[in-house]
């Protein structure tokens, strides 16, 4: 079992390596590149931060970032420059998403890629202290074969690399998560934690609830990203509760996409009072500007999360960790 680092008490269980570019590595990269408008257009004026948006203009700023992110040297610059992030932040173990479903629709190889992620570990760690393990996940929208895909690649790369469990992210409407049971029962099978992003906007009302059902009934889920749409069902909320299933909450990220209007709208009590499991995360640091001891304090202040439901939430992040399940 990997410990997390002392005095480093904060756990990350949902956050994108992609999301944490920072402004500055994107200029370089599109330099590198030789793609020097695409900086100017997604950031601010002063280049210090992301311009912010409505879903469509996310969608297209993370379709723009991640046709920079290229060689395993992009990908090893951007996981020390997350390391640094994680130790600025408090936040001594981290499982970082990384979307191989995006690195094979770019024809990246994800061999190398995943090499070069596992050595920036290793350094963040020998320098920092600070433990990342990886967690690659499938866009479902692309189909149930690029999840095979995916999934192959992630596997190749294994437990050498640091990877921990597998994920489904994606566009919730065109995908669902059952077409992926069988996939996500050999992920199981072979020791690997499950996440799914499922129920992520509230607006997709009953179909956002059985996006859940079939994250958690039908490919055996034991995280859930966001689940938003889950917090007006109390059998939802049960059957999430019963199973032990822990929701990666991102309060200010569901702000900043539009899935709910403002934080106070955030259901994180109605979780808490059913007795779920559920955790802060960030999501996408950088293209939103966010850290995780900002995520607590903004609980805090604006849902009224108490002291020891923060040390509760912590703890529940600790015992959620994929990377139990690949060491015990
Ligand atoms: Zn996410």
């Amino acid at each position: 079992m990997t410990k997390p680092a002392a005095g480093l008490p904060l756990v990350e269980l949902h956050t994108h390596l992609e999301g944490s570019l920072m402004p500055q590595r994107l200029i370089d990269l599109c330099e590198r590149h030789g793609r020097p408008g695409l900086a100017a257009r997604c950031l601010t004026p002063d280049g210090s931060a992301y311009r912010q948006g409505d879903f469509a203009a996310f969608l297209e700023l993370y379709r723009d970032i991640t046709s920079v992110i290229r060689t395993p040297a992009d990908f090893h610059a951007l996981a020390l420059d997350l390391g640094r992030q994680f130790l600025d932040d408090g936040v001594g173990f981290a499982e970082v998403s990384v979307s191989v479903g995006v690195m094979l629709k770019r024809e990246i190889a994800p061999g190398p890629v995943f090499a070069a992620l596992a050595e920036a570990a290793a350094e963040t760690a020998e320098t920092s202290g600070v433990t990342m393990r990886w967690i690659p996940d499938a866009v479902r929208q692309w189909g149930v074969d690029e999840g095979w895909r995916a999934w192959e690649a992630a596997h190749a790369a294994g437990r050498a690399c640091g990877v921990v469990g597998f994920g489904l992210g994606g566009d919730e409407a065109h995908g669902p998560a059952a077409d992926f049971a069988t996939l996500f029962a050999v992920v199981k099978a072979e020791g690997y934690g499950v996440t799914i992003h499922a129920g992520e906007v509230p607006a997709m009302g009953e179909a956002g609830r059985e996006s859940v059902r079939q994250a958690v009934i039908d490919c055996g889920a034991r995280r859930i990203g966001h689940g938003l749409a889950a917090a007006g069902d109390p059998g939802l909320l049960a059957l999430l509760a019963d199973r032990g299933v822990c929701v990666e909450l991102c309060p200010r990220s569901n702000v900043a996409t539009g899935g709910i209007a403002r934080l106070e709208d955030h259901p994180l009590r109605a979780f808490l009072d059913a007795g779920v499991p559920c955790c802060l995360n960030t999501d996408d640091r950088t293209l939103f500007g966010l850290d995780l001891q900002g995520e607590y304090a903004a609980a805090r202040e604006s849902l009224g999360l108490a002291g020891e439901e923060a040390e509760g939430m912590i703890n529940c992040a600790l015992k959620a960790r994929s990377d139990l399940e690949t060491t015990d």
